[in-house]
Formats: structure tokens, sequence, C-alpha cells
């Protein structure tokens, strides 16, 4: 099991892990989700050792990673966003360069550089040097070097970033494959690709954990977000009025904007759709209505105002906490 405490991590001014905690337990696929500078890689650099914390502790199976270093480090394998490749070694000289670092004994390393090599497909090319590898042989070698001691979690950093879609499609099966036997927490920018491969999506987004949960029940989430957003120039009073006989509607959010035309986010039940309703309503009033537009359904949307608005992650946090908590509740019971 992992666990982060409270993590923090501060370059001068700038906050690029504020007060991040999760626990992560063993035998997952983890996602680290989070549009670019979230702070993923700084916290991944933290969670395996290669960067200082500003604040909070990480446990890897127990051991902290400052105050046993070697004892937790023997746990992980790493796959950083720029792999430590030396480009003027055959990939066989590197690997086993590699599984000497990791502290394997001389007569097992040659079998094990067979054994990874043969795991991620890299065999035909184990005497060619690094610097003429694609870059998808080369992220392959990459990740052969996180899997050297096979250890208990695999953590990856974009991993398949700069590949093209056909190398992708081999790295995520690749992943599949050694999440059979490890623990494995990768890191994406794409929505689409930790959807696809991770049990569990964390979002993270300036540094902060926005939301946490498995890919179905982020996109449950988001279902029972669903809603109509209209524009009109009525007032916030009116439009409540003119509202409030509507079957359907859990409720209302009106933004005004100096003179622009009042915004409403009108929320319903899931999978109801309640357009024709509220164009009647105003119809019937007299007022016109400037936009009707179903709004935030996707898991994507959700993603985008998680991790570019201010306000809405608060609502969503406090939704997934207070699922967790009744979770809790109901395994205590
Ligand atoms: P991500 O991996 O999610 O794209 P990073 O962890 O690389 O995000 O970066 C998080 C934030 O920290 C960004 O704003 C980035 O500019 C900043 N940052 C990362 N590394 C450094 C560094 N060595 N010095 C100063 N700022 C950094
Ligand atoms: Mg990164």
């Amino acid at each position: 099991m992992i666990e982060v405490r409270n993590l923090v991590k501060k370059y001068g001014d700038h906050i690029a892990v504020d007060h991040l905690s999760f626990q992560l337990e063993a035998g997952r696929i983890y996602g680290f989700l989070g549009p670019n500078g979230a702070g993923k890689s700084t916290t991944m650099n933290i969670m395996t050792g290669y960067l200082g914390a500003t604040e909070g502790e990480v446990l890897i199976n127990g051991h902290d990673i400052l105050k046993e270093p070697e004892a937790a480090k023997r746990q992980i394998g790493y796959l950083p966003e720029i792999p430590p490749l030396y480009m003027d070694m055959t990939v066989r000289e590197y690997l086993e360069f590699a599984a000497e670092l990791k502290g394997i004994p001389a007569k097992k390393r040659k079998d094990e550089v067979t054994e990874i090599e043969k795991m991620v497909k890299i065999r035909d090319v184990e005497h060619r040097l690094i610097k003429n590898l694609s870059k998808g042989y080369r992220q392959r070698v990459g990740l052969a070097q996180a899997v050297m001691g096979f250890p208990e979690i695999m953590i990856l950093d974009e991993p398949s970033v700069g590949l093209d879609p056909k190398q992708i499609i081999e790295i995520r099966e690749l992943i599949r494959k050694l999440a059979k036997n490890h623990t494995v927490i990768l890191s994406s920018h794409i929505l689409a690709e930790v959807q696809e491969v991770c049990d569990y999506i964390l979002i993270i987004s300036k540094g902060r954990l926005v939301a946490s949960d498995t890919p179905e029940n982020l996109e449950l989430m988001l279902g029972s977000r669903g809603g109509v957003e209209i524009e009109t120039e009525a007032s916030p009073s009116d439009i409540r009025l003119i509202l409030k006989p509507v079957p359907g509607i859990e409720s209302i959010e009106i933004q005004r904007d100096g003179e622009h035309p009042a915004r409403v986010y009108i929320r319903t039940k899931q999978g109801e759709d309640i357009r024709e309703r509220v164009f009647r309503a105003f119809a019937a009033a007299g007022i016109p209505l400037l936009t009707l537009k179903t709004s935030g359904t996707s898991l994507e949307d959700v993603f985008m105002e998680l991790t570019q608005k201010e306000s809405v992650p608060d609502a969503l946090i406090r939704q997934t906490v207070k699922r967790k908590e009744a979770e809790e509740h109901a395994g205590s019971l």
C-alpha cells in the first residue's frame, strides 16, 4: 500500500503540489489525471524518492521514502517522464547495467534481462544502440528498466506520450499485463487514456486532488449533474418564479454578470430532458430565451470543469467525500 500524507512541494513561491493526500491499495491500476502543469510528475518524483518534498510524507508499504529510502525504493519501478536511457549503449548492455544497479545478483542478471525483453517485446532489438531506436521502442526499454527486479509497484509517468496510435495500443496492453502482478500508477493528461486503462482515477489540478473515484462512479457523478443551461434577460426572481412549476428540476443556479443576460444552470435528475418544458414555461411568461442547451454530461466536461474552474470542484469533492464516508460507514457496520 502507498500512503501519501499532506504532500507539499514549493518551487520558490510557486506551489506545485498543494497538500495532497491519498492512499493506494495493492493490485490496482491507478491513474493520475490532470492537465500539463498540474503537479503529476512532481508528485511521482517525490513518491519515488527522486525529489524531496517541502512538507508531508510518503510511505511505501510502511517504509518512509526519506527515512528508509532503500527499503522503499526496492518496491518501486519507475518510468520517469524522460526515461534515463544511455543512448550509446545497446539495449542488452543497458538493461544488464540497470539490473546491476537494482542489485540483481550477477548469476541471475542475464536470465532476468532475457525474460523482461520477451515480456516487453524488445528481444529483436537487443543488440541495437538505443539512439537508433524509435520512440516506441525506447519507451519499451524504459519500461523494461522499470520492471527490472519485478518490484511490487510500477510508477509510469505519461507512458504513452509521443507514441503513435499503434504503439499506444501496445503500451496499454503491456500495462494491463503488468497490472496482473503489480500495482500500477500511471499519469496522463488525456482522460480517455486513464478511463480506458485504470480502475481508479485521481484527478489533480493545480497540485490539489479535486476528485478520486472509479471511472464508472465519476461518470455517474457527472450523469447526476446533468442539466440545462439557459440565458435570459429576466430578473433572478422572475426566473425562479417561471421555473418553479416545471417538474424534474433539482436546483437552479443563476449567474448575473453586470449588464449581460443572466446565465442559468438548471440541474435535473439523471436522464431527464426538460428542455421543452423550460422553453414552454418561458414562452408562456412571454420572456424570450437567448440560449437553451443541455450541459455537463460527459466525463470530459467534468474533467474540464474540475481542472479549469475554481468554483465547481468543491461541490464534486464534497460529493466524493460524502459518498466515501457513507461507504466507510457501511463498511464499519
Ligand atoms: P505535470 O507533470 O502535471 O505536467 P509538473 O509536476 O511537471 O506537472 O509541474 C507542476 C508545476 O511545477 C508546474 O507549474 C511546473 O511549471 C512547476 N515546476 C516543475 N518542476 C519545476 C522546477 N524544477 N522548478 C520550478 N518549477 C517547476
Ligand atoms: Mg508531467
